[in-house]
């Protein structure tokens, strides 16, 4: 483990790949070939249950004029390709390392570099930069000729560099960047005119005239002028940001009208910023360079200089917060420069949208929202399940764009599988991510991980995320122990642990320490908050902009606590795990209501029920209308950097924000629901549906037995009970027991309007007395569920821990004590089928492979037992406790492989022991009789 950072260390070093090295040295004389390994090293593991098709590899030969070489085989061809590169390297003896200038060396190339920059030969060339030195010829008067010192530090990679290498605090300093240059073009050797007090550079000597008049003649629409919008954001916190509209030109240096709208006569005291937001923006903050500042040449061959110590100019923080680097004064956001292939002119137009945008993509959760075009109402999920239930950038990815905007190094991911707790066939492999890129340390395939009887159900892949510093300290780790079947799921899961806690860091960077520790702690992160405040200190400046984000949840957001729903109810309501398809619009409401706003609408936006990944109070709505109807209701306003980031006219939006109190008006249609995976597949594959077979076959034990009550542990919402009101029974009295308060609220409203309609139309078909709803688990004792006649458990167990399974066993037929006792449970062994039948319409080859690895029907299974297991489990069952069983099942047929698709076991009392013990543990949550309508 103590390797991977000083992997990631000596990764950073090499800038170039292998495979580019090879490009440099051979170009076209490099042949690569790839071809597919036929067979797989390992495939000497007999008695397999289930074959696993392995997935196919690469190797890559590599031909050279001196030599070939052939790498190892990889998953990737990608890989393969590099790697064959890389051995070619080591055969060449290329040294990869490129030479270091020492810092006099630096000083040396630096005069080289400014000399060049200002030479007849580079203001012809082009580079982003020249077009800036051309402009530099049409400015008038005192200022002809003259460049800004910060425009040659900010547009010349190769000038930044070499001053970094003298004073590696430029990276972060750029005042410091400019006193070097300063320092630099100070030496005769330069021929450089220093106007010191302006910040700006010219050559002493005139240029040839024959290259002053190709200049004149070079550019025919000088005099064109464009429109560019771009944002003001001024010093002060107490005003109004401002969109301003700025007319460039060619003919004149944009850099100048930039200037002028900060009030300063001319670009030469202009400083500039990184680029803001994606990595190929142009984007960039423009500000002056503190009134009193003088570029102190003695200080910048000092390490520790500070040059921007010396002055009192007011910090903008807004502008601050968006650049992350220091900025003093008003500040002009715009995106505008020379380009690359042309030296023209471009520009992008900024508007207040684009700032409040970047404003919101600072933090994990805003990139997250703006990647499902969801500002409003789209929250990171609280868990990764599968890729294909993931809405939005992946979490990864999300992590890997906030390293990039802080200017960290990428994240390193490493990956570990275990498969057995034996240590003499135990092994781990380790790899670590990069990039995409996989090095396998050490490794090999376990047959055990692909038979049948996994010893480990939940998978045995776990993975960790080290986030360093930009020299490379460590500054966080997160190691979960929860270990997956896939992957994908390891790394995407560990990697919203750690989006989720930046998250919180970042809209709670004043509150204390303590809470984040605990919230890391919950995570499983460690982190290092020095590390933390050195990085991001910027943020202190900062007032906190997102204070009311994370306040409040569920209903709390919700300000009357209705809502308004139109349309006819079709029955049918989304449960957890379903995706439902939404359309919305939200509007910006004053609260007297004589202003309204659009701020943001979706023909069609699909999430999941239950992972967090909308407002608590949508899906609060959503899980209670059914498909083709309506509600609107009103929250409360979130941050107001996400209406503005949402809205399109942010003036308006702007001022009815300032006009007063304002909240949100939602307007939600369900447009449709699918079911989870598994009843997918059961709905697809079974006719009847699976779920209806298991309540089918209930249903004929209930009437067989005449009984007069029954308890349903584990009743969701309610579709056992549901049916039992559909046909006339003996029943009087039906109890349902869950831990989910959803699911119950969505069985008691279902059992309500059935039991009311049944009792106004005095059916003669059931004789239910009276139906109770408990919430509370079912492993816990309550006296008021002794003495029922029949209990049923359909698909319950499965979702508890197998000690749970267990313990709930025993508490019911030792305490209960129903005659008959139903339960059911999938049939691991039947997994194949289903994942062999639903495995095309998988279009991700990952999510093939994770199929036939045989992953459980659902996500929320805790364990899937074969037909052995479950007999095993429930003949110990019932000769602990005096009853007879009998096994069955519904989907596929007796004693044909492999079983049943859900297995059933009947318990049967042999004789009457009942011992009452008064205890309640549960909680009515509703109840209904015959008497009280
Ligand atoms: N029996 C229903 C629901 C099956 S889904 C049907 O066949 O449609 C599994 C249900 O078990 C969920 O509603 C879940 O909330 C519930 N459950 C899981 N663990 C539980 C526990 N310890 N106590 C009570 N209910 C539990
Ligand atoms: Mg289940």
């Amino acid at each position: 483990m103590g390797t991977l950072q000083s992997q990631a260390v000596a990764a950073k070093k090499s800038t170039l790949t292998p495979k580019a090295i090879i490009n440099q040295k051979f170009g076209s004389k490099a042949l690569y070939t790839v071809e597919e390994v036929e067979e797989s090293s390992q495939n000497d593991c007999p008695g397999l249950a289930i074959q696993q098709k392995r997935p196919c590899l690469y190797r890559c030969c590599l031909q050279l004029p001196e030599l070939s070489v052939v790498s190892e085989p990889f998953k990737r061809k990608k890989d393969a390709e590099q790697a064959a590169a890389e051995k070619a390297i080591k055969k060449l003896g290329i040294h990869l390392e490129e030479t270091i200038p020492t810092v006099e060396e630096a000083w040396q190339n630096l005069v080289d570099r400014l000399s060049y920059l200002f030479s007849s030969e580079f203001l012809s060339s082009v580079h982003p930069l020249s077009g800036h030195f051309r402009a530099a010829m049409r400015r008038s008067e005192d200022l002809y000729g003259c460049v800004p010192i910060s425009v040659l530090v900010i547009f010349d990679a190769k000038l930044n560099n070499l001053c970094k290498i003298i004073n590696p605090n430029v990276e972060s300093n750029l005042l410091l960047g400019m006193s070097i240059v300063a320092t630099a073009a100070a030496r005769p050797a330069c021929s450089l005119l220093l106007l010191k007090d302006s910040l700006s550079l010219k050559r002493q000597n005139l240029l040839p005239p024959d290259v002053l008049q190709s200049l004149e003649t070079s550019d025919s629409r000088l005099s064109e002028s464009i429109q560019i919008q771009v944002v003001r954001i001024p010093s002060s916190v107490d005003l109004n940001l401002e969109s301003l509209a700025l007319n460039i030109s060619s003919g004149s240096y944009y850099l100048d009208v930039i200037a002028q709208a900060l009030e300063t006569t001319n670009a030469s005291g202009i400083l500039i910023s990184k680029t803001i937001g994606r990595a190929s923006s142009e984007t960039r903050l423009y500000f002056t360079a503190p009134k009193h500042c003088r570029l102190d040449l003695e200080q910048s061959s000092n390490p520790l200089g500070d040059v921007t110590n010396q002055h009192e100019e007011p910090t903008n923080v807004r502008a601050s917060y968006m650049a992350g680097q220091q900025v003093y004064g008003d500040a002009v956001l715009a995106s505008v420069g020379y380009k690359w292939n042309t030296g023209d002119l471009f520009h992008e137009d900024v508007t207040l949208q684009t700032y409040f945008r970047l404003l919101i993509s600072k933090i994990p959760n805003g990139v997250y929202k703006l990647s499902r075009e969801a500002i409003l109402a789209a929250e990171l999920p609280v868990a990764y399940t599968t890729k294909s239930s993931w809405r939005g950038l992946l979490p990864r990815e999300i992590l890997c764009t906030f390293c990039r905007h802080y200017r960290l190094a990428e994240p390193v991911f490493s990956v570990f599988s275990k498969c057995s707790e034996n240590p003499e066939t135990s092994y781990v492999t380790c790899k670590k991510l990069k990039e995409g890129n996989l090095i396998e340390e050490k490794g090999r395939l376990d047959p055990s991980a692909v038979g049948g009887q996994s010893e480990e159900p939940g998978g045995a892949i776990q993975c960790e995320v080290k986030m360093f510093s930009k020299h490379q300290e460590l500054i966080l780790h997160c190691l979960p122990t929860k270990t997956y079947k896939k992957e994908t799921d390891a790394i995407q899961n560990a990697a919203l642990k750690v989006i989720s806690w930046l998250d919180a860091l970042f809209k709670e960077y004043e509150t204390s320490l303590q809470k984040l520790s605990s919230l890391a702690k919950k995570l499983e992160i460690q982190f290092y908050s020095e590390f933390f405040v050195q990085e991001f200190k910027v943020l202190h400046l900062v007032p906190n902009l997102w204070i009311s984000t994370v306040s409040g949840s569920g209903d709390d957001n919700m300000l009357e606590n209705s809502f308004t729903v139109a349309g006819q109810a079709t029955g049918g309501l989304p449960s957890s795990g379903s995706f439902v398809c939404i359309s919305y619009s939200v509007c910006l409401v004053t609260e007297v209501g004589s202003l309204k706003e659009h701020v943001e609408s979706n023909e069609e936006f699909e999430f999941e029920i239950g992972n967090g990944g909308v407002l608590p109070f949508i899906e609060g709505v959503v899980t209670q209308i059914s498909v083709g109807q309506s509600a609107s209701f009103r929250v409360e306003l979130p941050p107001k950097e996400f209406v503005l980031a949402a809205a399109d006219d942010a003036l308006t939006t702007l001022s009815i924000l300032s006009s007063g109190k304002c909240s949100l008006e939602y307007c939600v249609t369900l447009l449709r629901v699918t079911e989870p995976l598994e009843d997918r597949m059961e709905q697809a594959l079974f006719s009847p549906p699976l779920s209806k077979q298991r309540v089918e076959y209930a249903l004929q034990h209930i009437r067989e037995s005449c009984a007069l009550s029954l308890v349903d542990f584990g009743c969701g919402s309610g579709s056992l009970l549901d049916s039992l009101l559909n046909y006339p029974t003996s029943l009087e009295k039906i109890v349902g027991v869950d831990i989910s308060q959803k699911a119950l609220a969505r069985a008691a409203k279902m059992l309500h309007s059935k039991l009311k309609a049944n009792a106004e139309m005095n059916l003669p078909t059931n004789r239910i007395e009276s139906a109770v709803l408990y919430e509370g688990s079912i492993t816990s004792y309550d006296s008021r569920l002794c003495g029922f006649d029949i209990g049923t458990c359909l698909e319950v167990i499965e979702h508890m821990e197998e000690h749970e399974a267990s313990l709930f066993g025993d508490v019911v037929l030792s305490s209960f004590c129903p005659m008959l006792l139903i339960i059911s449970t999938p049939n691991y062994e039947y997994n194949v089928i289903l994942q062999k039948s639903t495995q095309n319409q998988e279009e991700d080859p990952d999510e093939k492979n994770q199929l036939q690895s045989c992953k459980f029907r659902n996500d929320d299974h805790k364990f899937e037992w074969t037909r052995a297991q479950f007999r095993d489990w429930a003949i110990g069952l019932s000769e602990r406790h005096n009853y007879n069983v009998e096994f069955s099942g519904v989907g596929g047929v007796v004693d044909v492989e492999p079983g049943f698709a859900s297995q059933i076991a009947v318990f049967r009392r042999k004789e009457d022991t009942k011992k009452l013990e008064m205890a309640h543990h549960l909680e009515v949550i509703w109840e209904w009789s015959k008497e009280n309508i």
